[in-house]
């Protein structure tokens, strides 16, 4: 990294705008439902596909989630908005404009805050608008999609929030960063289900440089078609390699949209960028203004639940784990659930958390499912990790547990009982296996009596042996050493 700044006087300027789609039943305007994978265009009716005559009706549902977002991430949300019809020709959008919020969203400001290699990131916001989704177009896939495309009007309509960022961010690991903090403050809240595959999140990277230490901003590119945080921090990276070899062979950089091709990893132009002015804006005349009483905004505020960063920090300060624990236990508001569930039920945190990232996260990545439908609950969890606290199981039979456990969905008190696998802590039962394994094992004893202490590993490991690794293994070495040394 030193190396290329180095030789390089330019400094990457960063701007994000999220899609989220708004985890609501309806759409913005119609009763029609936003479900996902429906056959095409069986989710439509006149209001969503424009037909003459066909008035908007606004659901509230959708404003409802969209505030809470904004108050979550510290946006001055307004009392009065206005919503705006944004013009253009697209054969996937059915009215020749879409309903959006231009000069006056319903909310101004605010900031993310993350953290990248151990550094705080604080991004601030420009804006979180409401508007309605576009249809698709789908050129590929059908007998004749050398000559036709089709188009599929399910998802016009559809309530999203446009999450607009200030130019603060200065590198493609930081967008990345700020996406994933992003991700999980509007999974969180339930706002937004956050899947890149399916679409309900989406993002555009504006990225310009500028000589290292200078103010005023560089000429931009826009860049889509990313679907997924790799691919934008992949694209940017390739982007400000390309402006940077412009840049310095004393050529422009073209303000342009650019699309990227994850399959070469190249961005390529699509279109001269357009201008606001582009859109000829207007207020939309058939919806009134957007009024957020303030009682609203407060009753919202007072519901929210504690946010990923605030938990984050918790779970460092309070529960002594790593940051990278932290960050990785916090991302998902299921996972953080689980863990403090299994705490609450006994389990240390520092061990839960290795059980959770370990076995847990593998069992549910082989069996590609999520944390909810874990064949072991967090309660089970816990008591498991608690057994290992307290000296009732040694943590190498503790996995053989987890794993019936997982098998037989029982607790594991019930394993362990009809199994017999209960860790030996008593002195009673283990000096017989102790007074057999020196019997056994005359050379070692004498070699160990001679001063070559060496061989007390080895003792050791024939003990376990002989309980199948069920002896407390602190209470065994002490047995083995007073044997040994006793006469
Ligand atoms: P639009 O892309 O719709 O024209 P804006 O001009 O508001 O809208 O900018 C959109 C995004 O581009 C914002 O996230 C903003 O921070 C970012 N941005 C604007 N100018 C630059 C620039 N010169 N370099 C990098 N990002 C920029
Ligand atoms: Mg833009
Ligand atoms: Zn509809």
């Amino acid at each position: 990294m030193a190396a290329t700044a180095a030789r390089t006087p330019y400094e990457p300027v960063i701007g994000l705008e999220v899609h989220a789609q708004l985890k609501v039943r309806t759409k913005l305007f119609c009763a029609c439902p936003t479900r996902f994978g429906s056959p095409p265009n069986t989710n439509v009716c006149p209001v969503c596909l424009g037909l003459p005559g066909a008035l908007p009706v606004l659901n509230r549902a959708a404003v409802e989630v969209a505030v809470k977002m904004a108050i979550a991430v510290g946006c001055a949300v307004q009392t009065e908005s206005i919503f705006a019809r944004k013009n253009y020709f697209y054969p996937d959008l059915p009215k020749g404009y879409q309903i959006s919020q231009f000069e006056r969203p319903f909310a101004t400001g605010g900031r993310v805050e993350a953290e990248v290699d151990g550094q705080e990131l604080s991004v601030r916001l420009v804006r979180i608008h409401l508007e309605e989704d576009a249809g698709k177009s789908i050129h590929e896939g059908y007998a004749d999609s050398d000559r036709y495309s089709y188009l599929d009007f399910n998802r016009a309509g559809v309530p999203l929030c446009e999450i607009v960022s200030e130019p603060d961010i200065r590198s493609p690991a930081q967008a990345h960063a700020y996406l994933v903090r992003l991700r999980s403050i509007l999974t969180y809240l339930d706002v937004c289900d956050g899947n890149m595959e399916e679409g309900s999140l989406r993002c555009d990277a504006n990225v310009s440089l500028r000589p290292a230490g200078t103010e005023p901003l560089g000429t931009r590119t826009e860049l889509k078609n990313l679907n997924s945080f790799r691919n934008v921090q992949r694209a940017l990276e390739y982007e400000i390699d390309r402006q940077r070899e412009l840049l310095e062979a004393g050529e422009a950089v073209v303000q342009q949209t650019r699309l990227y091709d994850a399959d070469t990893g190249v961005t390529r132009s699509m279109r001269s960028k357009e201008e606001s002015h582009d859109y000829r804006y207007f207020p939309e005349p058939d919806l009134l203004p957007l009024v957020i009483p303030r009682e609203q905004r407060e009753r919202l505020a007072a519901g929210l639940p504690e946010l990923p960063g605030a938990r984050k920090r918790r779970f460092v300060d309070e529960l002594g784990l790593s940051e990278a624990a932290a960050h990785f236990l916090t991302l998902d508001r299921a996972v953080a659930d689980y863990l403090e569930e299994a705490i609450a039920s006994g389990a240390e945190a520092r061990i839960a958390a290795n059980w959770v990232m370990g076995d847990l996260m593998r069992l549910l990545n082989d069996r590609k499912i999520g944390i909810a439908d874990s064949p072991v609950p967090a309660a089970r969890l816990g008591k498991l990790i608690r057994m290992i606290g307290s000296g009732t199981l040694s943590g190498k039979i503790a996995k053989e547990v987890f794993q019936a456990m997982v098998e037989e969905a029982a607790d594991p008190e019930t394993i362990v009982e009809a199994r017999g696998l209960a860790q030996i802590s008593d002195a009673a039962s283990l000096a017989p296996v102790v007074a057999r394994v020196i019997a056994d094992n005359p050379t070692q004893v004498e070699q160990y009596r001679a001063g070559k202490t060496k061989v007390f590993g080895y003792l050791v490991g024939q003990l376990m042996k002989a309980t199948r690794g069920q002896a407390n293994p602190e209470l065994a070495g002490k047995l083995l050493r007073e044997a040994l040394e006793g006469d």
